[in-house]
């Protein structure tokens, strides 16, 4: 059974409509699929309609970001926390995430700011263009936006150069904290997932401590194929489901043609020793 769990649309920074995931999904052999939108679940209504037409079976999701801190003291990391299976009618969910979207307008504003003094004009307006949903407006619609304005050659290059920590363009932000959007996928019947684990800029103390309070916490499952690791990060984090007793998640974390390395459905299968999170399910 080909499944892919983590995907996006233009209700957050994906390019293409909910339906037209589905059918790029189907186009790649997935039978089980979820969209899993930034912090918003507009998307949701409108995939799962497309899925069941094209005989695949829909999991409502999205992705949660949130800021999380070894102590009190110590500087945020943000780390994004996949809710599958949720009811995304749900109140304490849909005010959470509408917490976060209100959130993102500021951040959006001081972004423009910073990207002006750095000799990028119009970066607000820019990238409101390409924002198809006005309340989420993410790092990758400024991204696009440099692009068109000729400051870099493509979306990565804009990241790198202007949009990770320690470029012009990078504001820090506060975004949910991992105990509230624990609390909000469980009231909303969800499973908590740790999106691509290998990405985060934690050492092997601190993201041990993460996995021992995202487990203390409730949650459930870890990405092991994602679109975002290597092969040694497979089997690294496939090492970490079996230490800590977690179910494998896989998923494309799909944005769009041209601007993803995976296509969904096209991912490695999990390790057959691992428990699939969507065991869940059947
Ligand atoms: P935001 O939530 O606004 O901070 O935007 C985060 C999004 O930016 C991620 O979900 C990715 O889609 C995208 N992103 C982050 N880093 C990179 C990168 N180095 N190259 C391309 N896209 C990236
Ligand atoms: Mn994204
Ligand atoms: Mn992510
Ligand atoms: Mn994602």
């Amino acid at each position: 059974m080909n499944v892919d769990l983590h995907s996006h649309s233009i209700a957050s920074d994906g390019l293409l409509k909910p339906a037209e995931v589905a059918a790029r999904a189907r186009a790649g052999g997935v039978d089980v699929w979820a969209l899993t939108d930034h912090d918003d679940t507009g998307g949701l209504a409108e995939a799962g309609a497309a899925a069941r037409e094209l005989g695949m079976r829909f999991i409502p999701g999205v992705e949660i970001s949130v800021t999380w801190r070894a102590d009190p003291q110590s500087k945020g990391t943000t780390i994004h926390v996949v809710g599958l299976n949720i009811d995304a009618e749900n109140p304490e969910l849909m005010r959470g995430l509408a917490g976060i979207r209100a959130g993102r307008e500021g951040r959006a504003q001081r972004i423009a700011f910073d990207l002006g003094v750095a000799g990028v004009a119009g970066a607000l307006e820019g990238a409101r263009k390409y924002a198809i949903n006005p309340e989420l407006v993410s790092r990758t619609h400024f991204a696009r936006y440099l692009v068109e304005a000729g400051k870099v050659s493509s979306v990565h290059q804009a990241f790198t150069r202007y949009l990770t920590e320690g470029k012009p363009g990078y504001v820090a932000h506060d975004w949910a904290s991992l105990t509230e959007a624990m609390a909000w996928i469980q009231a909303a019947g969800g499973v908590a997932v740790v999106a691509h684990p290998g990405r985060y800029k934690l050492g092997s103390a601190a993201l041990a401590r993460f996995f021992g309070e995202f487990k203390d916490l409730g949650g459930r499952a870890i990405e092991v194929m994602t679109g975002s690791h290597t092969t040694d990060q497979y089997n690294h984090f496939a090492e970490t489901c079996r230490c800590y007793g977690f179910l494998a998640s896989r998923g494309s974390d799909y944005h769009g043609p041209g601007e993803s390395r995976v296509d969904p459905g096209t991912l490695p299968a999990l390790p057959a020793d691992l428990t699939p999170v969507w065991s869940l399910w059947n």
